[in-house]
């Protein structure tokens, strides 16, 4: 089996790549895993996804968050947002000074 890039040197690294190809950066990110195991679905790999722009005002359950978390999902960011609301209400925010 040939690399799965340069399509030249014999695949004898992860991903289907040969060493060379495999040490390039941004060459190893373009190839998902052919691992069985290393298939682990969203939000369950070793690193931490960026938090959403935008905190959400809709409380937890309701449609409406279920469509933002959907949106985060499809966006690539964390599911949660530090300043979401909770079923108490809105995160009130850091009152203005003057
Ligand atoms: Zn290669």
């Amino acid at each position: 089996m040939h690399c799965r890039h340069c399509h030249e040197r014999p695949a004898t690294r992860p991903r289907g790549l040969c060493l060379t190809c495999y040490d390039l950066p941004g060459v190893r990110l373009r190839y998902p895993t052919t691992s069985r195991f290393g298939r682990r679905g969203l939000a369950n790999g070793c690193f931490a996804p960026p938090t959403p722009t935008f905190p959400t005002q809709a409380r937890p359950g309701s449609p409406e968050k279920i469509a933002v978390l959907a949106e985060r999902v499809r966006q690539g960011v964390a599911l949660w947002h530090p300043e979401d609301a909770t079923l108490a209400g809105p995160v009130s925010e850091p009152a203005l000074a003057g």
